[in-house]
């Protein structure tokens, strides 16, 4: 699929990974960007990388050294910002596709910022709380040298949360020597996070998800929906579809596959998740063995919110939905892309489908930076109204060029950022 592409000589081509993915998304809106297509090199180059050894004393004395990475992909528009993961399978490819993908999302939605990523390759559930905290903090010090208010901005991604980002921000005010709440979004609403921060991702791929059935003629009531990872994106989209009227009538995670023909009890699902740390177990409702029948669920809307490279070759044939949302980050490959486009099931990117999180991260950051907070009405409405409108351009873009959402999404952000890279010119 990418072997044509150039492979920075830190990424062996068995390593190009989500990195390949995100060059061959780059790739096909190259031919739409006209004169400004002469800086897109600049989107297929991370700005800034950086890779940190991060060391804790264990709770039994030893001592572990985990991979941790920060990458800043593009600040032509703005600060970085993009989540920070804690995950068993990070990789450089991977930070640096989820940088990039960043950066593109927050111009889609037009946030004033560039994209950045980081991630340490740990699996957080063989650590105690205590040894958690410690690497942690050692990461944040240790990326401390690039990250800041008005440089770049963490915040939560796959296996961080609210907790993660306190010790965050309190270590990078340690050493700063004043309280910088600016530092990471998604902190705890005593910490000067914001309302509606926790639901914000899965609540935009809800208001999303009603914007695209429109178009389709889908009614959300009794639609039947399928949701990959029930996690801070999917648990909440799933809640959100269902109190719509919606169906959930599949769900998988890390653990297990579970479905239910007439619908879960999704509350009752996140309080046995809570519980338990997954799906597995759930008593209202049966299980599949094979994780990969998930995919083939009768469906009509399906939500991949776990992990990229989910949708591929290998099941984009089987997939029986009209409408896929990309709640994660990067789940569809290109080729898979091809055969959904081909079988006319809309594919509402992850640009757009889950870029409400970090359009109320900028709610956050706007917020702390004036200390001044708004209400979780306002703070929903907002969002909607940003999510609708930049839905509404993406569609009215790809129907005037005849190309899918995804690349429609790509040459609005892609024009926003180069356009921003030609106006600065470059220095010196
Ligand atoms: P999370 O840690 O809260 O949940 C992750 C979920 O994915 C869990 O249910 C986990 O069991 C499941 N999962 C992990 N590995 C899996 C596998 N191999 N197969 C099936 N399921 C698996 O993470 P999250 O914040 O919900 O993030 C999920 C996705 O959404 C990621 O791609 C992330 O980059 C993206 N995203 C998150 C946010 C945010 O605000 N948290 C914003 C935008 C995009």
């Amino acid at each position: 699929m990418s072997s044509h592409h150039e492979i920075p000589s830190y990424l062996t081509p068995s390593e190009i990974g989500p990195w390949g993915v995100y060059l061959e998304q780059i790739d096909r809106v190259t031919p739409y960007l006209g004169s400004l297509a002469r800086w897109v090199e600049t989107l297929k180059r991370p700005k800034r990388i950086l890779i940190v050894d991060v060391p804790i004393e264990r709770d039994d004395g030893t001592i572990a050294h985990f991979e941790g990475y920060r990458v800043q992909h593009n600040t032509s528009r703005g600060p970085g910002k993009g989540g920070v993961r804690f995950h068993q399978d990070v990789t450089l490819s991977e930070v640096m596709a989820l940088s990039a993908w960043m950066t593109v999302k927050n111009a889609a939605v037009n946030v004033p910022y560039g994209g950045a990523k980081g991630g340490i390759r740990v699996d957080p559930k063989t650590l105690s709380q205590g040894e958690l905290q410690r690497m942690t903090r050692r990461y944040t010090s240790e990326i401390n040298i690039i990250i800041g208010p008005n440089k770049d901005i963490p915040a939560p991604d796959v296996n961080t949360n609210e907790q993660i980002m306190a010790w965050m921000m309190d270590t990078y005010s340690m050493n700063q020597g004043s309280t910088a709440s600016g530092v990471v979004t998604g902190k705890p609403i005593s910490l000067g996070g914001s309302l509606g921060r926790h639901e914000a991702t899965g609540r935009g791929v809800f208001v999303v998800g009603c914007e695209a059935a429109a178009k389709l003629g889908l009614a959300i009531v009794g639609a039947r929906v399928a949701v990959q990872g029930f996690g801070n994106v999917g648990g909440v989209a799933a809640r959100l579809f269902a109190e719509a009227g919606a169906k959930v009538v599949a769900v998988q995670d890390h653990a297990a596959s579970i479905v239910c023909e007439t619908g879960l009890d999704v509350p009752a699902l996140q309080a046995h998740v809570k519980q338990h740390g997954s799906v597995a177990g759930f008593k209202g409702a049966e299980v599949i063995a094979d994780g990969a029948r998930f995919w083939e669920v009768e469906c009509d809307i399906l939500v991949p919110a776990a992990l990229e490279q989910q949708i591929t070759e290998a099941n984009a044939n089987k997939i029986r939905a009209k409408l896929i949302l990309e709640g994660a980050n990067g789940p569809t490959t290109p080729a898979a892309d091809d055969i959904l486009h081909d079988r006319g099931v809309l594919v509402v990117p992850d640009v757009i489908a889950n870029a409400g999180g970090v359009t109320v991260s900028y709610f956050e950051w706007v917020q702390d930076f004036s200390s001044f907070f708004w209400t979780e009405e306002e703070i929903n409405l907002r969002l909607t109204r940003i999510m609708r409108e930049a839905f509404a351009a993406v569609w009215q873009l790809a129907q005037d060029k005849k190309v899918s959402l995804r690349t429609a999404a790509f040459i609005v952000a892609c024009t926003r950022v180069l356009q921003a890279r030609e106006m600065r010119g470059l220095y010196p």
